[in-house]
């Protein structure tokens, strides 16, 4: 007669049936577990599939095909065995080094394969210990990244030419959780590198915005492990790139880190724009407004001499100390178009003298700068006014700072071109509100 097992419907009852394996001390190496209701044929195959030698648990007692040929109604051994049964190893010196668990293997070759190792780390076990090292470096990032975006600052505290700046760049450059959307084509706010990085040093500092260059080593590592080797590259290509970004991931740049008690950037760019159209300044701002229309009208002259120097005369000329000193007072003086009259003149002469004696005098890198000098120091003496104007090449724009200023104070202006710095400063500061008590917060 058949004896079927009987299955309670609980796996326990059938687990708990185990068959003494003998190991070559005697004691026993493991178990099987029977996985569904079997008849007593199979469960005679399986335990032959199991037996082992009595003095030897390396070699198993009878060849597979041997045992195929003493029940032919069951198929081959090695593919009804590991669906109905496993074996258990409950022999300590293989459980897990970890958690103690006994390795079970469903076939010969891989319980032959678990006695090679004693010992070993179970694979939940090596999966917790992956997932908590991803936790671990995961941890080593948030802990970092939270230390570069905790500084504080209020909106109030930054002077009036930062506030307009940083409007500049967040109606421009704001690009969510991502690094501001600046690079060196798209830069646009004085046109004047100097006074660009200046500006980016000093917010920086103050709190609004994050630089994020390279990381610490430990923190590099920790993002090389969780994202990638490559990650932190950014790539012209943006838009591909970030399908494949994890969220939270630092890219190399210019973050806005947003001041805390403000939920919304559209709330942070009102505000801004309200401090900027309220129009108090300090009398110590003078100074910066100062500075910043120097700087651009000086890089704007800048860009007149590269356009002349290398695309319309193709002319050397030497940027020392002495140019630039003359651009400052030509600034002060003299309208950008007007002046640039006098620039694209010079440059003709500079090429006609040079067509004449030749390219080769150490000189000739100075001809620009001595002729521009020349006739500016007759112009001041003899009081002349400069008469003709000349469109501003191609490559002089009008920075984003001049348009917004123009529109807020300027009634008849919508750039800075026919006038020079001395009357723009004026123009513009006269439409402040000049305080000189600090400003107080709301
Ligand atoms: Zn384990």
């Amino acid at each position: 007669m058949a004896l079927r097992i009987q299955f309670y419907g609980t796996m326990m009852i059938v687990l708990k049936r185990r068959v003494k394996m003998k190991s070559k001390d005697s004691d026993l190496i493991g178990m099987i577990c029977y996985l569904k209701p079997i008849n007593n044929n199979e469960l005679n195959m399986i335990n032959k599939y199991w037996e082992m030698n009595s003095s030897d648990f390396l070699t198993f007692s009878m060849k597979v095909n041997k045992i195929k040929a003493l029940f032919p109604d069951l198929g081959i051994p090695s593919a009804f065995v590991p669906k109905s049964s496993e074996f258990v190893i409950t022999d300590k010196e293989f459980a897990c080094s970890k958690c103690g668990s006994f390795p079970k293997v469903t076939n010969r070759t891989n319980y032959l394969a678990v006695l090679k190792n004693p010992n070993p780390v179970c694979s939940e076990c090596k999966t917790i210990a992956i997932q908590s090292e991803r936790k671990r470096k995961k941890d080593i990032i948030d802990g970092y990244n939270a230390s570069l975006f905790k500084k504080d600052y209020d909106l109030v505290d930054l002077t009036y030419i930062e506030k307009i700046n940083l409007f500049l760049i967040l109606n421009s450059y704001y690009n969510g959780d991502k690094p501001l959307s600046i690079t060196n084509e798209n830069l646009d706010l004085s046109g004047s590198q100097d006074f660009d990085s200046k500006l980016f040093a000093e917010l920086s500092h103050k709190g609004c915005l994050v630089i994020v260059n390279d990381l610490p080593d430990e923190v590099q590592e920790a993002y090389d492990a969780v994202y990638g080797r490559y990650s932190r590259l950014q790539y012209d290509y943006d838009d591909k790139r970030s399908k494949y970004m994890e969220p939270g991931e630092l890219i190399k740049g210019i973050y806005f880190n947003m001041p805390k008690q403000v939920e919304d950037i559209s709330l942070v760019i009102a505000e801004l724009y309200s401090h900027i159209a309220s129009s108090k300044i300090s009398t110590s701002e003078i100074q910066q407004i100062t500075q910043l229309v120097e700087d651009i009208r000086l890089s704007n002259l800048y860009q007149c001499i590269d356009w002349l120097e290398q695309e319309e005369f193709k002319i050397p000329i030497e940027k020392n100390m002495k140019l630039n000193s003359l651009l400052k007072f030509i600034s002060k003086n003299y309208s950008l178009d007007k002046t640039y009259y006098s620039m694209w003149y010079h440059a003709r002469k500079t090429a006609t003298y040079i067509y004449k004696i030749g390219s080769k005098d150490f000189k000739t890198p100075k001809l620009f700068g001595k002729f521009l000098s020349d006739y500016f120091t007759e112009v001041k003496a003899r009081c002349w006014k400069l008469k003709y104007a000349r469109s501003l090449p191609m490559d002089v724009n009008t920075s984003a700072i001049e348009s917004l200023i123009c529109e807020l104070y300027f009634d008849n202006e919508f750039n800075w071109v026919s006038l020079n710095t001395t009357e723009i400063v004026s123009m513009w500061v006269k439409k402040l509100d000049i305080t000189d008590t600090p400003l107080l917060k709301i």
